[in-house]
């Protein structure tokens, strides 16, 4: 194996697939001594051989080469594929560990893993921390969004070396906080992801309403997304938007995105943010729509099949007030973004009462300022929001986002009639429209529901006259007995 044998390193890191190759490379860049493995072992061969030369950094091939290799007490970061790679590999590099030595999760691992690792490593006096990376591989390699949780004794340890690498604010500040014990970490890198499939998803559906609703070119969305990206909506992915539009197959010279199949591809981070809602009992409708509007893509034959079949509206003729549209649009987008953070950091702050994180909420915004997929100019907002007031009960309620949304909601409903109208789904935007009246709605229809429970099942209810916690029922029928079912929520 290519080695400078006479040298050490100061950081290990195994997994050379795009994400790893990239982080050694930021590494080095930042002065670190990087020691690499990667399972296939020619994949080292290759990298010191080429991006890696003349760097400071070092192949090894094996575990127990990487081990010797890095200065005690060990800091090693795996690259890897999450799920059952990660416990194979840890069981693996245990053999070669000693106490005090850090190892350090960089993929997207389910957090409830990371709580189970985190606890069985402890006893073996090894510190485990699980950093979600943010930013794919040019964030990788110039600066990603981090986001480490775990056994806080590592992080001292680990402050220079991740807080270096990651991205910097405009003000300077390293987009990489200390999160909280265990899995929050994972868990806030879940929910960026699930907040990262609504902010797709809503740019998706301001692309349709354009051009499947107001018959607009490809190069005409791409200005608005340009236009956009210089307003409150600006951020990565609205740049990105633009960009995409603006290119041309060189195939057909059509726009590459009209050649694209319509079927979206998903790695499992959106779905397990929308199953952990569901468990935690946060309301994210919004999130799960993001993955259900990618399931439903992908029933591409059906689709081509119904669309034969199921009956839209009546076309409607080129509308002369399309620009008022596109103008209520942005409202719409942003409103709708406002909710899925909103969503998102419910989420956030219910895991931290429930497994003890006490996780800032305001430093989760600011490292989310840079370097990662969500980027955007807007969270500077989220982040005084909460320094403001770190209890807000909900991001809808903080002074800034009630007025942007008062403001925006005149355009949000008419830009889903308009959606209606022409048979567009845009369930993104409709389910956080859905979540806004909620939210802010004194009385829902949940009354009619507990009387139903309480008529087929003998649920109970509460009443408005009463004191709360105190359960009634009734005998709806006059046939049915007065024992009622034990109260409790499932
Ligand atoms: P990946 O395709 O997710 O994983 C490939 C790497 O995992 C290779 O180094 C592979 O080694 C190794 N691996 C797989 N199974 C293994 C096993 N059983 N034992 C040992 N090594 C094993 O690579 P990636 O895209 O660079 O992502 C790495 C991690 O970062 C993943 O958890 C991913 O979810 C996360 N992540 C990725 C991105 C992205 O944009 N790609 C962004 C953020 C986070 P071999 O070469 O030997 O197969």
């Amino acid at each position: 194996m290519t080695m400078q044998n006479d040298t050490h390193a100061d950081v290990g890191l195994i997994g050379l697939a795009v994400m790893g190759e990239n982080l050694v490379l930021n590494m080095a860049r930042n002065g670190h001594r990087v020691a690499v493995y990667n399972r296939s072992v020619e994949k080292v061969k290759r990298f010191v051989e080429t991006r890696a030369k003349d760097k400071t950094i070092i192949g090894a091939d094996s575990l127990a080469d990487l081990c010797r290799l890095v200065q005690r007490p060990r800091r090693i970061v795996l690259m890897i594929r999450a799920g059952a790679a990660v416990d194979n590999v840890v069981e693996q590099l245990c053999e070669y560990l000693d106490a005090g030595d850090i190892i350090i999760d960089g993929g997207n691992s389910n957090y409830l893993d990371t709580n189970r690792r985190t606890a069985a490593l402890q006893e073996r006096d090894i510190l485990f921390v699980g950093a979600g990376i943010s930013g794919g591989e040019e964030g990788a390699l110039n600066g990603p969004s981090i986001m480490p949780g775990g056994n806080v004794a590592a992080w001292p340890a680990i402050t220079d070396l991740l807080q270096g690498i990651a991205a910097k604010t405009d003000d300077g500040a390293p987009c990489c906080a200390w999160l909280g014990n265990a899995g929050a970490g994972h868990f806030v890198k879940m929910v960026h992801n699930g907040i990262e499939y609504c902010d797709m998803q809503l740019i998706a559906e301001a692309y349709h309403l354009m051009s499947a609703g107001l018959n607009m070119s490809v190069s005409e969305m791409s200005a608005v997304f340009a236009r956009w990206n210089s307003g409150p909506l600006n951020s990565f992915l609205i740049e990105i938007t633009a960009a995409i539009l603006a290119v041309a197959d060189d195939d057909t010279g059509q726009p590459l995105v009209d050649v694209i199949m319509d079927k979206a591809g998903q790695k499992g981070t959106g779905r397990w943010t929308a199953i952990t809602a569901i468990e935690q009992g946060v309301p994210a409708a919004q999130i799960a729509e993001a993955v259900f509007a990618r399931c439903i893509s992908s029933l591409k034959t059906e689709r081509v099949a119904a669309a034969g079949i199921l009956a839209g509206p009546a076309p409607k003729a080129a509308d002369a007030n399309a620009n008022d549209v596109v103008t209520a649009l942005a409202d719409a987008v942003y409103a709708s973004k406002i909710c899925a953070y909103a969503q998102g950091f419910h989420m956030l702050s219910a895991a931290s009462s429930e497994f003890g994180w006490h996780l800032d909420l305001g430093s989760v915004a600011s490292i989310w300022r840079n370097g990662c997929i969500i980027r955007a100019a807007f969270l500077d907002h989220i982040r005084d929001a909460y320094s403001v007031n770190p209890e807000l009960p909900n991001l809808l309620v903080a002074p800034h986002f009630a007025d942007v949304l008062s403001s925006a909601q005149a355009g949000w409903r008419r830009v889903l009639t308009t959606a209606i109208e022409r048979g567009i789904p845009a369930p993104s935007m409709s389910s956080a429209l859905s979540y806004y009246d909620a939210y802010r709605s004194e009385r829902l229809p949940a009354n009619l529901l507990q009387a139903q429970r309480d008529y087929f099942g003998a649920h109970t209810y509460e009443r408005i006259d009463r004191p709360a916690g105190e359960f009634h029922h009734t005998n709806w029928t006059g046939t049915g007995g007065t024992t009622a079912s034990t109260s409790y929520n499932a």
